[in-house]
C-alpha cells in the first residue's frame, strides 16, 4: 500500500509543494504564535502531501485536518506545530509518538529529535505510515499496539506526544518518561470537551501541567484510554 515516490524526491530537491509549505508556515503557524524556528523549519521541510491519500494531496497544506482512512485523520498543521513546540524536542531527545496515523507528526518529530518510536493501534495505518516514513528516509520505529501502555522497550523518553484524546495521562507514560520529560496530549472525550495539556515531570516524579486550549481529537482507545466506542 505504499505509494511510489515521485522521482524528484530522491533528487534531494524536495521542491514540489514548497510554496504551499512556505505559505502554511507563514499564514497558519507564525500568525498564531508558533515561534520555535526548529519547528517552523521542520514543517517547511516535511512533504505532508505524501502522508495523505493521493486524492487529498492538493489539500494537504490547507488549514484543517484530513481523512486518512479507518475513520482517522491527519491533524491540522497548526495543531501539530503547537504540540511539538510545547514538547520542546531537543536534538538529543528520545520521543514516543502515540497514534502514528499517517506518520506525519512522527516525521516532524524525527526532524527535531534523536530517535522516535511511534505506536498505532490500526495495523493497516501502521504499515502504510512505516512505508512512507522509510521511503522518505525517516528513521522512525513504527509499532502496532495499544499506545496507552507506552512502549517499554524504548524507554525512557524525553517526550511523549499523543494525537488522540484520553481520560487522563496513562500511568505507563509517566513510568516511561525521563526526569524533566514532557507529555503533550489532549484530555477529554472525543466529541465532547477536550483541552490540549502539556505536562513536565518534576524531580519528585509529579507532573506539572499547562492548558494549551480547546481542541478536537479522535479518541485514545485502549486499556488506559477510552473503550472501543470511544466512550
Ligand atoms: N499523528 C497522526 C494523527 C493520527 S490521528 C498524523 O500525523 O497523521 C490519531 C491516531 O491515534 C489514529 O490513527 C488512531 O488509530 C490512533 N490511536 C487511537 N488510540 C490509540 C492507542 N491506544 N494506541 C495507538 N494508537 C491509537
Amino acid at each position: 500500500m505504499s505509494r511510489p515516490l515521485p522521482r524528484w524526491f530522491n533528487s534531494g530537491t524536495n521542491t514540489e509543494f514548497a510554496d504551499e509549505r512556505r505559505r502554511m508556515v507563514e499564514q497558519q503557524l507564525v500568525p498564531r504564535g508558533i515561534e520555535d524556528q526548529r519547528v517552523l523549519d521542520a514543517m517547511r521541510r516535511v512533504p505532508r502531501h505524501l502522508f495523505v491519500p493521493d486524492e487529498q494531496a492538493r489539500y494537504a497544506y490547507d488549514d484543517h485536518p484530513l481523512p486518512i482512512g479507518d475513520g482517522q485523520t491527519i491533524s491540522q498543521p497548526y495543531i501539530v506545530a503547537l504540540m511539538l513546540e510545547a514538547a520542546r524536542i531537543g536534538p538529543e531527545d528520545a520521543v514516543l509518538d502515540i497514534g502514528t496515523g499517517s506518520g506525519y507528526a512522527a516525521a516532524v518529530a524525527a526532524e527535531l529529535g534523536h530517535r522516535v518510536v511511534s505506536v498505532e493501534r490500526h495495523p493497516d495505518l501502521a504499515v502504510t505510515a512505516a512505508a512512507t516514513l522509510e521511503a522518505l528516509g525517516y528513521r522512525v520505529n513504527v509499532v502496532t499496539g495499544d499506545g496507552t501502555l507506552g512502549w517499554p522497550e524504548g524507554a525512557p523518553y524525553d517526550v511523549i506526544v499523543a494525537a488522540a484524546t484520553g481520560p487522563d495521562v496513562p500511568r505507563a507514560w509517566v513510568d516511561q518518561l525521563a526526569r524533566g520529560g514532557r507529555i503533550v496530549m489532549p484530555i477529554g472525550r472525543a466529541g465532547g470537551a477536550q483541552h490540549l495539556a502539556a505536562f513536565t515531570r518534576a524531580d519528585d516524579g509529579g507532573l506539572v501541567s499547562t492548558n494549551l486550549g480547546a481542541v478536537a481529537f479522535v479518541p485514545l482507545v485502549g486499556e488506559a484510554g477510552w473503550g472501543p466506542d470511544g466512550g
